[in-house]
């Protein structure tokens, strides 16, 4: 035998093409997840730990509608444990699917993926599993593109990596100014954390900065490529949404209130989660700074009083 014909390596086993084809499900960056027939995690790859941030370790051996992803629709509602779960409908109906969900990363915030779910056959054509591929489609590259530019410009708050309240100022300038002059639909929905001293009284300061965090990311992944959203006080932010209605307004500032309501993470044996006070508003050709902000004000208060955890419109 020569030398070369030595080192040739050849595919021979099932175990050869099972490790090429993880090699190959990795080098994806889409999350792949494959359950048996209980909806238990078999297969987790590399993709799924990049947009989750859970690990193979910690996914491998769990059932997919007990971990702590859980599924959610815009309006809060939990798949994995409506009969609307796509792996269960896979599983049962032999239904391939596909849908838009917000599942929640290591950290605690919402993620927006698009989910698509398919049955996997036995040679035999019996349904054996579930096989389930996502994709992050929060808008990342033009998310990436604004921090680079608010930190050129000196106006990145670092904790949150988000917009600080001198450039967010700038921007509602810029936009009332816009408004009055062409009319044209801009929204501004203002966000308080409710009750947020006792989250820092509970756990100490450095959760209290991990809920801002979990927060803003949870925000920072909705945002549309016109967007901005930025840190106007404490736990205060400031978000302006551009063409769109005083209807579409209120979707979004609802969906965001669920998605936050929703966002948590473990702390030991507890999870840490908050909730938000919402003023939500469309700028007004007759409006100045100070109008529009004392109106944004306002509403959010108004949440506040009629029992936090709610948008208020005007
Ligand atoms: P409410 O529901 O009425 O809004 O109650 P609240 O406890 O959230 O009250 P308030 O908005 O007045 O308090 C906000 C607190 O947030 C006060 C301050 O100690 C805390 N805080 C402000 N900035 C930061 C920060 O950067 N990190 C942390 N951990 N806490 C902050
Ligand atoms: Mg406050
Ligand atoms: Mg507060």
């Amino acid at each position: 035998m020569t030398e070369s014909a030595n080192t040739l390596k050849e595919i021979k086993t099932d175990q050869d093409y099972g490790e090429i084809y993880r090699g190959v499900l990795d080098t994806l960056r889409e999350g792949v997840y494959i359950t048996n027939q209980e909806r238990k995690i078999s297969f987790w790859n590399t993709g799924a730990d990049a947009i989750t941030g859970f690990s193979e370790d910690q996914m491998v051996g769990q059932y997919c509608h007990k971990n702590g992803l859980k599924h959610i629709d815009e309006q809060g509602k939990v798949l994995c444990d409506s009969g609307k779960c796509p792996v269960l409908l896979a599983i049962r109906e032999g239904e391939i699917s596909e849908t838009e969900t917000f599942l929640r990363h290591h950290k605690g915030h919402r993620v927006p993926v698009f989910v698509r779910t398919a049955p996997i056959r036995s040679g035999q054509g019996d349904i054996v599993g579930a096989c389930e591929v996502f994709s992050d489609i929060s808008s990342k590259m033009a998310i990436r593109k604004q921090i680079q530019e608010l930190e050129k410009l000196a106006m990145l708050d670092y904790l949150t990596q988000l917009a600080n309240r001198r450039y967010v100022d700038k921007e509602l300038e810029r936009r009332v100014q816009s408004v009055r002059d062409t009319h044209m639909g801009v929204g501004v929905i203002f966000y308080d954390i409710d009750h947020f001293k006792q989250i820092n009284d509970n756990y100490g300061h450095d959760v209290g900065d991990k809920v801002i965090r979990m927060v803003s990311a949870t925000l920072r992944n909705t945002l549309r490529a016109a967007d901005l959203i930025g840190r106007w006080g404490g736990e205060e932010f400031i978000e302006i949404v551009p063409n769109l209605d005083q209807k579409v307004l209120e979707k979004i500032a609802e969906r965001n209130r669920v998605l936050i309501e929703k966002s948590k993470f473990k702390l030991v044996d507890q999870e840490v989660a908050v909730t938000v006070s919402i003023g939500a508003t469309m700028i007004q050709p007759e409006d100045d700074m100070e109008s529009l902000q004392k109106r944004a004000d306002q509403l959010m208060y108004q949440s506040k009083s009629q029992g936090r955890n709610r948008v208020s419109m005007g």
